[in-house]
């Protein structure tokens, strides 16, 4: 009986030292340096002054970049023991920052350690794990994102190098990046999933536009947003920028999304928790009609709800994390495909709560909850939207069910299942009466 919902001892030491220090030394710093780009532009010099003996701390502690493989300096530890990470990084934008688990540095060094060769690894990949560069995963294009088919930037081959062209949107961090890891399709007689190639493409390199840095909705109209609407005019590259094997793209892109999805959610646990601890705070002080909030049923049932929606989605992401370390691709990709839905959904439902709760101060700027309230409609879309991981979760569910015998009438059809266990129990039965 191998159920286990205990956390050992040893582990949960970190994990209280982490929340800690996420709580007292990196919280504060949003409240100062809260502008789009903030948390992830590694060359802003003020930024770096507070935050590198914050990184020096967790290196010392043994926590840095901790979803990295012991070969590549990590601690090895499977996905659950993330997750539970990820669960307290998550009350801070600066906190993956000063614990070496920014995105999309973390996949994107994910898959140069996988398929990069020995002089990417050394130029891109070891910069990246020590936080000194910024990387881009350019993948979405301005007329699709979660339909590859439609997808139109071009890669072709001229002697010796590359030639690649197009538009991509919702690049983040593009405009400061050090380098982006662009997908192209480079040959169009075949699927796309076939035909289409990552590239390691050094930011600098001629032929690159920043046609708009894109914000998200709440931030100022205009150019200061951290996703790059980019533009790839015949932008030249040599043989070697090819990540992997040419065609292999959806293949590297599997692999840096699987993991990346369960510390995103566990930190949409965060989010939640906050709210709900908003929630509750607000509903004890404050009094209306002679009583506080927390007495009238109406805000109980909201804490309830809340209560339960957060247990039962922090229980399918820790479960979702514990089927990857079993190495089920199967199973981690349904259950990945789930928390990747109900994240949107939770966090919808106990931020619209907590705000509900505040009343005009919930709608005000002046709470976290106007950035959590902005984040939602995020959820939905980002890596694949909602409806997309529907279909696997569904198209998974699905293989473990038959057609039924008689398409007219399902297996369990009663008036049939009865005249079955009739027969069944016939011996048993008078003939005249049908009693036992
Ligand atoms: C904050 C943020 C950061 C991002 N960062 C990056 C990044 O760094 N790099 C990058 O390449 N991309 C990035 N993206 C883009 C993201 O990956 C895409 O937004 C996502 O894949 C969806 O693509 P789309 O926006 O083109 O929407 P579409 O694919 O056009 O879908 C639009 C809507 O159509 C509906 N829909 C789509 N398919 C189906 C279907 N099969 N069945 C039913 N309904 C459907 C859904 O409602 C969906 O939301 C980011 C997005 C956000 C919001």
């Amino acid at each position: 009986m191998a159920w286990d919902f205990s956390t050992e001892p040893e582990f949960q030491e970190k994990l209280d030292w982490m929340d800690a220090f996420v709580r007292e030394e990196i919280e504060p710093i949003g409240l100062v340096w809260n502008a789009a780009t903030d948390p992830f532009d590694v060359h802003n010099a003020t930024t770096s002054a507070i935050v590198k003996p914050l990184q020096q701390e967790v290196k010392e502690r043994g926590l840095w970049a901790c979803h990295l493989t012991p070969e590549l300096g990590g601690q090895g530890y499977g996905q659950l023991k993330l997750a539970l990470m990820n669960e307290i990084l998550g009350r801070s934008q600066w906190a993956s920052r000063v614990f070496g688990t920014q995105a999309p540095d973390t996949g994107n060094a994910e898959i140069i350690a996988h398929y990069g060769t020995e002089e990417q690894k050394a130029r891109y990949l070891q910069p990246l794990l020590n936080g000194e560069m910024v990387s881009c995963y350019s993948m979405t294009e301005p007329q699709a994102g979660s339909d590859p088919g439609q997808f139109r930037c071009r890669a072709w081959r001229d002697g010796d190098q590359w030639v690649l062209d197009g538009e991509k949107y919702f690049s983040s961090h593009a405009d400061f990046a050090e380098f982006l890891i662009v997908m192209a399709i480079t040959d169009t007689e075949v699927p796309v999933h076939k035909g289409a190639t990552m590239f390691l493409v050094p930011r600098d390199t001629p032929g690159i536009e920043i046609l708009r840095n894109v914000g998200l909705m709440g931030e100022a109209l205009g150019d200061g947003g951290s996703h790059g609407w980019v533009r790839y005019n015949q932008v030249r590259l040599p043989a070697d920028a090819v990540l992997g094997e040419p065609g292999k793209a959806f293949e590297l892109a599997q692999k840096r999304l699987g993991g990346g999805r369960i510390h995103h959610a566990m930190r949409t646990v965060a989010y939640c928790r906050k709210a709900l601890d908003m929630l509750c705070e607000r509903a004890l002080s404050r009094e209306t009609q002679g009583s506080v909030l927390a007495d009238k049923q109406t805000v109980q049932n909201y804490i309830a709800d809340s209560f339960i929606q957060l247990e039962q989605f922090r229980l399918l992401v820790l479960y979702a994390a514990w089927w990857c370390d079993q190495g089920d691709p199967r199973q981690s990709r349904t259950y990945i495909s789930a928390v990747k839905v109900q994240a949107a959904e939770v966090l919808h439902d106990i931020v619209r709560r907590a705000v509900q709760v505040h009343g005009a101060l919930g709608c005000s700027n002046e709470t976290p909850l106007a950035g959590l309230w902005m984040t939602v409609p995020l959820m939905g879309v980002m890596d694949g939207p909602s409806e997309v991981h529907r279909v696997t979760i569904a198209k998974q569910v699905l293989k473990g069910h038959q057609p039924a015998t008689d398409p007219l009438w399902p297996n369990e059809w009663l008036p049939q299942k009865t005249d079955e266990a009739r027969a069944k129990f016939a011996q048993y039965l008078d003939n005249t009466t049908g009693n036992l």
